[in-house]
């Protein structure tokens, strides 16, 4: 089955994939590598990030807000890269890290907690991190074509084709064969595609306060960044305005507020403004991560997602029976 993808109207076969949502390099025997997607494109130097996602999905500025509006900043998380040089660089935990005029630059994009899924035509389910927003059975995307669907994901695999890097689908096509990608070209820089210092502020964010992210970027390489973590940068983010380095102290404090005092802290019924259709969000993160942590050598089938997500309030997804030409 072909489906386009929304923005760039690229054409691509994502029927059992999910490549571009999953991180599925634990499947192959050697890694190889990450795509352009969440790296840091704004001139030839090579930065590593810090966290180890390897298809990160990086939210603007405005998207951030709309997700917090929504209830959902949870979903949320930074990535920060190492430096290319010491002139870029601040220290932080020992790390040199990649800064605007001493100031930490970050992305932030969507959480994969591990999940049971079997792409590619596989026959049993593997935990692998997951995108928050990917259902396991159907491996379509719980948000797509809503107001929250990240522009980054209609407009892939076009990014990575005007940046001339290799796709995920391709990446996917070499390991387990099959056709993915449908078109090999773009005409011209897809419209969402901020680099360079339009970024600055609207996807690319800088961080005010290097001394207050002490102890956060050993976390973030670690894997385990604390609530505290996640929400001191998504209110940066959430603060920027896009082409400058200003940060809203009236916005960082609502933005705050946001993740740290409306959001319950338990795994009770959200609480607050949060809207009842994605109070699942939260909940079902921590769900997946305590069976993970508690998980024997049997993974349990993707089906579990409906207790786990959907008796949560996670909307259904279609499967691809009725999208069929
Ligand atoms: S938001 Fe949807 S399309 Fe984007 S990575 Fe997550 S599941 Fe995939």
């Amino acid at each position: 089955m072909r489906v386009e993808s929304v923005a760039d109207r690229m054409e691509v076969n994502c029927e059992g994939c999910a490549g571009c949502c999953i991180d599925w390099r634990a499947l192959l025997e050697e890694s190889r590598g990450t795509g352009a997607r969440g790296s840091m494109a704004d001139d030839e130097a090579r930065r590593d990030p810090v966290d180890a996602d390897a298809n990160f999905v990086p939210l603007t500025r405005d998207e951030i807000r709309t997700f917090l509006e929504r209830g959902i900043g949870e979903a949320l998380t930074p990535r920060f890269w190492h430096a290319a040089d010491e002139s870029e660089a601040v220290t932080i935990d020992g790390h040199e890290i990649a800064a605007v005029a001493d100031r930490p630059v970050f992305f932030v994009g969507l959480r994969k907690p591990p999940k049971p899924v079997a792409p590619f035509g596989r026959e049993a389910e593997t935990w692998l991190p997951t995108c928050v927003f990917l259902d396991p059975t159907t491996l379509q995307c719980r948000i797509h074509g809503d107001d929250r669907f990240p522009d980054e994901c209609g407009a892939y695999p076009a990014h990575n084709l005007a940046l001339e890097q290799e796709t995920e689908c391709e990446r996917v096509e070499a390991a387990f064969g099959g056709e993915r990608l449908l078109e090999a070209s773009v005409d011209g820089d897809p419209e969402t595609l901020l680099l360079g210092s339009q970024a600055l502020g609207g996807k690319l964010f800088c961080h005010p306060d290097p001394d207050r992210l002490e102890g956060t970027i050993e976390r973030l390489a670690a894997g385990e960044p604390t609530r505290e973590d996640r929400a001191t940068c998504v209110a940066v983010a959430a603060a920027s305005s896009p082409g400058t380095l200003a940060v809203s102290e009236h916005h960082r404090e609502w933005a705050r507020e946001r993740l740290l005092g409306a959001q319950d802290e338990t795994d009770e019924e959200a609480t607050g403004e949060e809207s009842a259709d994605d109070a699942w969000v939260g909940p079902a993160i921590r769900e997946w991560q305590r069976r993970y942590a508690r998980a024997d050598d049997e993974v349990p089938s993707a089906a579990v997602a409906v207790d786990v997500e959907e008796a949560r309030g996670a909307p259904e997804t279609p499967g691809w029976e009725c999208l069929e030409d």
